[in-house]
């Protein structure tokens, strides 16, 4: 894929970028080798001094950062500005914890002393997505840096400008040339990546494919990773949920993002004796939202990133559609220039469309009636993909159903699912292994060195 920026609103293509030569990416590999030997003498006290110092170049220059988000890929213009925020909020985060999260830990053994340290594994490679072009670099990149490694960023083709805005970032926040480095390559440079004995580690968020490709190659490579990758997360309403609340909640939990989040709810699991008064307030909710240019501040929902993207959707809702399901609103895209698709709601959707079984990347969701916890349980977790799920009840026996029995890496309970730099985040089954954020995102890339004084 060409390493370009076209705006999805217009089509019109901004700039290009010729990919690295490998001589180039010969010499940022060492850069980034030699980058680490050293990176070890910078005290924590100094690399929080410097992770302050990118919240605030994220906060202060948040416009121009949103700017270059929605024009590359077409997140409305007042997300994209929160998405800078957000990122901030991580480098605080870690600033002020990690030297805490990472302190040897005393065991108590047969041993004079025992305990473990936690230290730095070197490059770390990061394949990243362009759905949240700064928050998914951001929320690998700060823990990683902070445990003392340095990161090569290899981040998706259609967002080189947010790419080359983070590596900015970092360099203006102190860090030494060679700790974030952003490559401009396809993916097709990836395996040659995993395989250089100077990468020890990598990360990757996208799609199930790209995933199983970088772990089969780091695999061979005996080279740990973590991986982000799709969803279908079930959104489950019960009777004694506050509707209004819930399908407020639903709405944007579909469209956040123009609908193309990993964590966006996607499958809507409604109990019988409240999906009529569900599915008339939904329905009128995905109807309203204003669809258009993301660069107005009134936009909720954008055009989608690529024509692919839409390519995709659109064959997903067709076929989803011969297979029987049913469109209550939407189910087209717009016809004007850029890659617009309508905000849309499935129903009957027959166990053998793409609605049931596929992650929908993009404003359509796929509405589902059950009669109890048990059969909600059953559908959410009749999927392939393990990320996280919302569940709208207030009877506390139904909560923990819920929370024990849904088969996902989080479970959010009468709210929407979202990130949180505090709480780790991840998924199980096909939607990857490992976890970002808070201790447990922090101490991924790291050696876990046991030590052991026996006189
Ligand atoms: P994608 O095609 O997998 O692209 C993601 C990154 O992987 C890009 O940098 C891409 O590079 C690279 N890539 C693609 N194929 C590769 C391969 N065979 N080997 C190595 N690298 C490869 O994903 P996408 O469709 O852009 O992103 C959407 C997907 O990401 C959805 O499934 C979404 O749910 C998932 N996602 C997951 C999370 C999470 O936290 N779990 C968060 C966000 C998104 P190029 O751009 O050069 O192709």
């Amino acid at each position: 894929m060409a390493i370009a920026s076209i705006n999805p609103t217009t089509g019109e293509t901004l700039t290009t970028f010729v990919e690295l030569s490998a001589p180039e990416l010969e010499r940022a590999i060492a850069l980034a080798a030699s980058a680490f030997r050293q990176y070890g003498e910078v005290s924590m006290a100094e690399r929080s001094r410097r992770m302050i110092r990118a919240a605030e170049i994220l906060e202060e220059e948040r416009s121009d950062f949103g700017r270059i988000m929605a024009l590359e890929m077409g997140k409305p213009i007042g997300a994209a500005r929160d998405e800078a925020i957000k990122c901030a909020r991580a480098c605080r985060y870690y600033a002020e914890n990690a030297e805490r999260m990472l302190a040897p830990e005393e065991v108590a053994t047969d041993a004079k002393r025992s305990y473990v340290v936690y230290q730095p594994l070197g490059v770390v490679l990061a394949v990243m997505p362009w759905n949240f072009p700064f928050w998914q670099v951001f929320r690998f990149a700060v823990p990683a840096l902070m445990a003392g490694n340095v990161a090569l960023l290899k981040h998706a083709s259609n967002v080189p400008q947010c790419a080359l805005s983070i590596e900015e970032i970092f360099r203006r926040a102190g860090f030494e040339d060679g700790i974030f480095t952003s490559l401009l390559v396809g993916s097709e440079v990836v395996g040659r990546l995993l395989e250089d004995p100077r990468v020890a580690a990598a990360t990757l968020t996208g799609s199930e494919d790209a995933g199983r490709s970088v772990a089969s190659i780091a695999g061979k490579n005996l080279k740990k990773t973590v991986l982000e990758l799709g969803g279908s997360d079930p959104f489950i309403v019960m009777p004694t949920a506050n509707l209004e609340t819930a399908i407020h909640t639903a709405v944007k939990a579909r469209t956040i993002n123009s609908g193309q989040s990993c964590i966006a709810a996607k499958r809507f699991i409604v109990h019988r004796d409240i999906a009529d008064e569900f599915e008339r307030g939904f329905v009128a909710g995905m109807a309203e939202l204003l669809v258009g240019d993301p660069l107005d501040e009134s936009t909720a929902v954008g055009p989608l990133a690529t024509p692919g993207i839409l390519a995709d959707l659109e064959d997903q809702v067709r076929r989803s559609v011969e297979a029987g399901a049913r469109v209550l609103v939407g189910g087209a895209r717009l016809e004007r220039a850029g890659n617009f698709y309508r905000p849309t709601v499935l129903t009957d959707i027959p166990r053998n469309s793409p609605a049931y079984s596929e992650e929908l990347f993009g404003p359509v969701a796929s509405l589902f009636r059950v009669w109890n916890a048990d059969e909600a349980i059953a559908l959410a977790n009749d999927t392939g993909f393990g990320l996280a799920a919302s569940a709208w009840t207030n009877d506390a026996e139904e909560r923990e159903r819920f929370i024990n029995g849904i088969e996902a890496g989080q479970v959010f309970i009468n709210a929407m699912v979202a990130s949180d730099p505090r709480l780790p985040f991840g998924g199980v089954k096909r939607s990857g292994y490992g976890r970002e954020l808070a201790a447990f995102g922090l101490r991924e890339f790291v050696n876990v060195k046991t030590v052991w004084i026996g006189v």
